[in-house]
């Protein structure tokens, strides 16, 4: 693991390799008989290392970093050989007390108040779930927990909302929890990709006058596509207004909380039910770890909570049983390996990478805004670019066919990896920093590399 991190670069960061390359070489049936530790660890060598696409590789550029710098590997080491489940407190007590105050100190360094409580999940998606079933149960008179949805002539259909650029994990949520993705409400954006919260207020009124029960707003602070900011004060003034729970997911952009100088981008935050932030992402924890804060656990308890004789314990006093607030019953011990990477970091070491990759991210937007014929395409306030080449003499439907060469070519290349979005219907190429390994050196070579594809794919 230790030659594989030192020499990450010596890889593409996507393998070239075509989809059955790699089971082809695997053979189909296991094997009856035990194999030679040898004869495994050389599969791996041969088959799987160098055949993934490498998120550690400092040219990784693509969707969102997720890096796992050493102390962070240990620490899943550590919590692989516990096999510590933590389900509840009597099968897990050091575990759940250390995940208590890892959800505490995140709280903290996030500058939160103490009225968050949480809990780690594995990622957004299920953080978001848990919440919108957790906002789900508060509807008075729905008692879906109970007696569901379906079948019911007494309910009528329930409507949540999210601005147009909130990610699919939400939608997502709305299948899982009967909500259907026709009780979700896109709410329109503004010219910098951000909620209008009196879009939203209009949007709740119609709603309500046509027989639809709105329960739910989901604010994003920092979008997959763009990274725009939704309002988070505005949006809880209309949610307090009428009354619906107000879900934050910051699961990219919660990291930049961290640092006092973009503090101002989540005012309003504080007021939310509930809010979603992934260390897995841009606070460099190995995945999976995703942080779900919530003013009122008991609503999630109420909601989720089974506890049949075989789970029964004596009541512990001031301490979570985890499992009866989410889903899963069996659940990881992530809080380990967040535990050991603050402590070896410092906030203040987490706070200063976090800077830099801002810093490089800067100082490629000014190259960018720079050179003629480049446009950034969305404001950027993080580590996150939004990018287009737009000649003079391309329409914007050639521009679109022009930028997803340049992408291509850029992939093809091998030393970094890029990834793209559409923003207003608009082909969008996108550059993301945040991998503690990523130098200027790497974000020069990724700027070569997009000019040069510029200048060659015409
Ligand atoms: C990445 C992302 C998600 C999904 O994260 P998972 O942890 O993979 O489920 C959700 N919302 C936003 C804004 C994201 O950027």
């Amino acid at each position: 693991m230790a030659d594989y991190l030192a020499n990450v670069e010596r890889y593409r960061v996507v393998p070239d390799i075509q989809p059955g390359d790699v089971k082809a070489r695997i053979p189909a049936a296991p094997p009856e008989d035990p194999e030679p530790w040898e004869a495994i660890l050389a599969d791996y060598a041969n088959l799987v290392e160098p055949n993934i696409t490498h998120w550690q590789h400092p040219g990784y550029m693509a969707y969102f970093c997720s890096t796992a710098p050493g102390p962070g590997v240990l620490g899943e080491w550590l919590a692989a050989g516990l096999n510590s489940n933590v389900m509840f407190w009597r099968n897990a007590p050091a575990s759940t007390e250390v995940e208590e105050v890892v959800v505490a100190w995140l709280r903290q360094m996030l500058g939160l108040p103490d009225a968050f409580d949480g809990m780690l999940t594995d990622t957004a998606s299920i953080s978001s779930l848990l919440s919108i079933v957790a906002a789900r149960h508060v509807v008075p008179g729905l008692e879906a927990r109970d007696r569901g949805l379906a079948g019911r002539p007494d309910v009528g259909p329930l409507r949540m909302y999210m601005s147009e650029e909130a990610h699919s994990s939400i939608e997502k949520a709305a299948i899982v929890a009967g909500i259907g993705r026709a009780g979700v409400r896109r709410v329109a954006a503004d010219d910098q990709l951000r909620m209008r919260p009196e879009a939203l207020a209009e949007a709740v009124a119609e709603d309500r006058a046509a027989g639809w029960t709105p329960f739910c707003v989901i604010g994003t602070l920092g979008t997959t596509s763009s990274t725009s900011v939704d309002p988070a004060g505005a949006i809880a003034d209309v949610c307090e207004r009428e009354k619906l729970w107000f879900h934050i997911d910051a699961a990219y952009a919660g990291a930049a909380a961290l640092l006092p100088e973009k503090r101002a981008l989540f005012d309003g935050w504080e007021r939310a039910d509930s809010i979603v932030f992934n260390p897995h992402k841009w606070l460099m924890t190995p995945f999976d770890a995703s942080l779900l804060l919530f003013r009122r656990p008991e609503v999630y308890r109420d909601a989720l909570s089974l506890v049949p004789e075989y789970l029964r314990t004596p009541d512990v006093g001031p301490v979570h049983n985890f499992h009866e607030y989410g889903i899963q019953l069996g659940r990881r011990f992530r809080a380990l390996k967040l535990w050991i990477m603050i402590r070896y970091f410092g906030v203040e070491g987490l706070r200063r990478r976090l800077r830099e990759s801002i810093r490089q991210a800067e100082t490629l937007a000014s190259w960018v805004g720079g050179e003629p014929g480049w446009r950034l395409v969305a404001p950027h306030h993080f580590s996150t670019l939004c990018l287009r080449h737009e000649p003079d003499d391309l329409d914007a439907e050639a521009c679109d066919t022009h930028n997803e060469r340049i992408m291509e070519q850029v992939n093809r290349d091998g030393r970094v990896f890029l990834s793209h979005t559409r923003l207003r219907g608009r082909y969008v190429i996108r550059v993301t920093l945040g991998n503690p390994r990523c130098t200027m050196r790497h974000v020069e070579l990724c700027w070569r590399l997009l000019r040069d594809a510029a200048g060659s794919t015409r």
